[in-house]
């Protein structure tokens, strides 16, 4: 069955046209739904009758169910688990921030990364999430919470640099005038450093954040972390990023979680220093939220403190990112996996 969320408008045109509908209906229809958050047919009343009944049979406008709906006790986090079509669940993240409602989606069901700190890959990879599923995942928030909308971050489950095509579909589809006219500097992808796929991005002309999960200033400390590290070593994926750099001119955010007793000491600090000195990166590090199931803790404020000033008096522009909705298990995958191992 066709996706509605799924459809570039020249798709939406030519399968109109298929079934003997008017090519500029697809403008109309476009309106209702990404201008007006209109989401029935029967509603569409522009649209003659016949074509609306053909509508309904042949492309429901499908949402995602809603399994859950959990609020932080402040209101600036929401957190909807997601169930499509074939009983696969996603989680999608609402953060409402002084400048603006950002997304945080997912790109994947399940992860094959299988980064040592992160829910999402524990019961393994299940498949790509179509272009459709993403735009999806953000109308369901249009719909049923707000319709404010700042920017996105493709940060959630998966790794969306190995769902590449879906994913820059994706951005290309809600940055469209007729759709959610999104720019590209409102949109921003984390990736564990999938090195070819940093190269594509670079040369695909879209000037979107860049974010590259670091976690570890060298190969032998980021591969307990980021079993990928023996694929793409720290120096290919600092390489690339700067290729990034180069050719959009957007700088590259390094998120560098903090994990006590593991990254976050002075040697860890000098080392980045020697890495990023010069270079028009930003540092985000994130301290951890405490996690007993593989035992890795938060570090102390003042472990966390003395990190951050060492690379500051060294001249690195990092930030300690504010954390949003710890208390409604906001840390990506955490909802899903609950849910599917109760
Ligand atoms: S942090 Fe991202 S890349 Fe790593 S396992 Fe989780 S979802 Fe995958």
């Amino acid at each position: 069955m066709a996706d509605i969320f799924d459809m570039t408008k020249t798709e939406l045109q030519e399968f109109l046209v298929t079934r003997g509908m008017k090519k500029f209906r697809a403008d109309q229809i476009f309106h209702y739904i990404y201008k007006q958050h209109i989401f029935s047919w029967d509603d569409m009343v522009l649209l003659p009758k016949g074509d609306r009944e053909k509508l309904k049979a042949d492309l429901p406008i499908c949402f995602p169910e809603i399994l859950s709906k959990l609020e932080s006790p402040d209101g600036q986090t929401v957190k909807l688990l997601l169930s499509l079509h074939d009983g696969n669940t996603v989680e999608t993240v609402l953060m409402m921030h002084d400048y603006g409602n950002s997304i945080c989606l997912s790109s994947q069901v399940g992860c094959a990364v299988n980064c040592a700190f992160c829910a999402s890959a524990k019961n393994g990879f299940v498949r790509n999430l179509t272009a459709g599923e993403m735009v999806a995942q953000l109308m369901a928030f249009r719909k049923y919470v707000t319709p404010e909308l700042h920017s996105i971050v493709i940060m959630g489950t998966g790794e969306p640099l190995l769902n590449y095509d879906n994913v820059v579909r994706f951005m290309k589809m809600i940055h469209e005038k007729d759709t959610l006219y999104l720019g590209y500097r409102n949109m921003a992808l984390s990736t564990s450093g999938i090195v070819p796929r940093m190269y594509d991005l670079a040369d695909e002309g879209i000037p979107i954040t860049l974010a590259v999960s670091l976690h570890a200033p060298n190969d032998e400390l980021r591969r307990r972390i980021m079993p990928i590290t023996d694929t793409y070593p720290v120096a290919d994926v600092l390489k690339a990023a700067d290729h990034y750099f180069q050719k959009t001119g957007r700088k590259v955010t390094f998120e560098y979680i903090l994990i006590q007793g593991v990254n976050c000491s002075t040697a860890c600090a000098r080392e980045l220093a020697e890495l990023f000195g010069g270079k028009n990166i930003l540092i985000n590090a994130i301290p951890i939220n405490d996690n007993y199931d593989v035992g890795l803790y938060r570090p102390s404020a003042g472990e966390i403190n003395s990190f951050i000033a060492y690379l500051q008096k060294r001249g690195i522009n990092v930030t300690l990112r504010r954390e949003m909705g710890s208390q409604i298990q906001a840390a990506c995958g955490q909802l899903r996996i609950k849910r599917e191992n109760i």
